[in-house]
């Protein structure tokens, strides 16, 4: 390839999500070129690629939304409590008319590979049409659940019906009456799909490894009243929102769980039951997250919610998630458990059986064959480093990412990594992300990184880069924080564990979005401690 070939920009974002599509806006307002490229037609992320049916968000509509500006916060009509994939889509391509964004998004083109230049200190990145682009800086907006996951099992090809990862629903739906359909996967996206797959299908079987943990959502269409309270109040809300723990503002509990009396414990589960609030369930006492014993009160609480649910107990008990509540990302549902009481429902329980193969009928477990007509993966991703590791990233002396990471994501603040200058992740292992409301977390950073590069251009220094101490000490600070928790007591994808051969490594900043952003604020205003800046 010829120099002539090679494009040139002062930045490129991978990934036109809510991360890719706020930060080309703020680059655009600082004056820079920015080319954003995304391996889908269209912006959205997330939710461009989940379309499965039922797929929602669990955070409110009006606390899931972008905060930059208040005209859009004003202007856009949410219509549900917690809306749809289409609805967040349609706000999605709503803000790239708004404010233009498409001109510099290529879509339908993957980022391969990105290859650090010392001696012309910036990045020379690929994609896999093999067209080239430098820019001085380089930044993943890759997303932390968008490298989707299949199950390692042998056969899957061999399958002759219809296959389908709800990550990558067909654009145009998918019709299962009539069909005997068999769903592998019970975390979100299973448990999101399984209650409308079931009112179709003539019959679903569920194959669980791990149940989860899920609260009915008690959706519904939004008042008009709290919309216009909502607006009145949106600069004060936010606020609350950056500083509190989850990015969803929640009062902050002052007792134990093991202080009050049984029956006050239980009203109070009862009551974050009904309100259809995952954040007011996780925050109902101050050691749910910390302590096994209060933990265990919470746990024993749902099960004998699931066991009021379901009719039959033994299907009930396969139900009930053994692992301490909010260890695994809990989910918010429509009739999830209820849908086992549904005649043309049925649940495997891989723990007992577990998978063999998939066959040319079905799939084989080790005591039958399950013949359908179309399978759903609704298996999940590779969480958080799984799309910054598909990307061959080289640093400084060909240093690679993928490499470096081998043992597990080292990084400073959860957005940058030693040996990689002017690299900068989007909402990065180490840092709250999965934990949090999303959009909060993914603002505060494309904020950071933004005002990173303004300070280097200000300052006329050209890179930035975690010093390998700062490194260390922030991996030291977070492990610290998490063994603390009991996060680690779960095979979680926070841990890496669905995924064979990934260190276990708990890999999100559990510290809380607003102490967090306390501390990326004085990283900043000590002249970004903890990065090494150069001319
Ligand atoms: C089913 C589901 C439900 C969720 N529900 C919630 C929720 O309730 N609350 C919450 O806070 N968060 C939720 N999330 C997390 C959600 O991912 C974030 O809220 C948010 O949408 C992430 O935005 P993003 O732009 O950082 O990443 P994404 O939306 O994942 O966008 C990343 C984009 O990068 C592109 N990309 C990746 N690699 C490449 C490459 N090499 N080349 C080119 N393009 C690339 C992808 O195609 C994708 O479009 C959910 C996630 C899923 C999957």
């Amino acid at each position: 390839m010829s120099d002539s070939d090679i494009q040139t920009a002062d930045a490129v974002i991978v990934g036109a999500g809510f991360s890719g599509m706020y930060l080309l806006h703020r680059l655009r307002e600082m004056g820079l070129k920015a080319i954003v490229f995304e391996a889908g037609t269209d912006v959205g992320g997330t939710w461009y690629w989940n379309r499965y049916p039922g797929a929602r968000v669990d955070v409110e509509s009006l606390a899931y939304s972008y905060s930059f500006s208040s005209d859009l916060e004003q202007q856009f009509e949410w219509k549900e409590r917690y809306p749809t994939q289409p609805e967040i889509l349609r706000y999605a391509r709503h803000v790239a008319d708004r404010f233009d964004l498409r001109k510099d998004i290529v879509f339908r083109t993957r980022v391969t590979a990105a290859t650090w230049n010392d001696d012309a200190r910036d990045w020379l990145i690929r994609t896999e049409y093999g067209e080239a682009v430098t820019a001085r800086y380089f930044i993943m907006a890759t997303g932390c659940l968008s490298s989707s996951k299949m199950p390692e099992i042998p056969g899957l090809a061999a399958f002759k019906g219809a296959t389908y990862h709800t990550a990558h629903w067909p654009h145009e739906g998918v019709d299962f009456t009539g069909q005997r359909v068999g769903i592998i996967g019970t975390g979100s996206s299973g448990v999101q799909s399984i209650p409308v797959i079931a009112e179709q299908a003539l019959d679903l079987t569920v194959f669980q490894r791990t149940p989860s943990y899920s609260l009915p959502a008690r959706n519904r269409k939004l008042r008009p009243h709290e919309v216009t309270d909502m607006k009145a109040r949106y600069p004060e809300f936010r606020q609350e929102q950056r500083e509190s723990g989850a990015g969803v503002p929640v009062p902050i509990p002052t007792r134990s769980a093991l202080e009050v009396a049984d029956a006050e414990r239980d009203a109070v589960y009862e009551a974050a039951w009904e309100s259809g609030s995952l954040v007011n369930l996780l925050s109902s006492f101050t050691d749910l997250a910390v302590s096994q014993d209060a933990n265990d009160t919470a746990k024993r609480w749902i099960h004998r919610k699931i066991h009021e649910i379901v009719e039959d107990q033994a299907v009930a008990d396969d139900l009930c998630p053994e692992y301490p509540f909010g260890t695994k990302r809990p989910c918010l549902d429509t009739n999830y458990f209820e849908t086992y009481n549904r005649a043309n429902v049925h649940l495997v329980n891989l723990q007992r059986t577990p998978l063999v193969e998939v066959t040319e009928k079905g799939i084989r477990t080790s005591e039958r064959e399950y013949e359908f007509d179309a399978i759903v993966y609704a298996t999940g991703f590779d969480a958080m480093t799984g799309s910054l590791t598909n990307v061959d990233i080289r640093g400084r002396d060909g240093l690679s990412l993928r490499e470096t990471w081998r043992a597990g994501p080292r990084t400073y603040l959860g957005i940058g990594s030693a040996g990689f200058p002017n690299l900068f992740m989007i909402t990065g292992p180490g840092s709250p992300s999965v934990l949090s409301n999303m959009v909060v977390s993914i603002e505060q950073h494309v904020d950071f990184v933004a005002d990173a590069i303004g300070h280097l251009r200000e300052q006329g220094l050209t890179t930035i880069e975690p010093t390998a101490e700062a490194q260390d000490a922030w991996v030291d600070h977070v492990n610290e924080i998490a063994s603390h928790t009991l996060y680690p007591k779960a095979n979680s994808w926070y841990m890496g564990a669905n995924v064979p051969g990934k260190p276990r490594v708990f890999m999100p900043y559990a510290g809380g979005v607003g102490e967090y952003r306390k501390k990326c604020d004085e990283v900043a205003a000590k002249g970004y401690e903890g990065f090494a800046l150069a001319v």
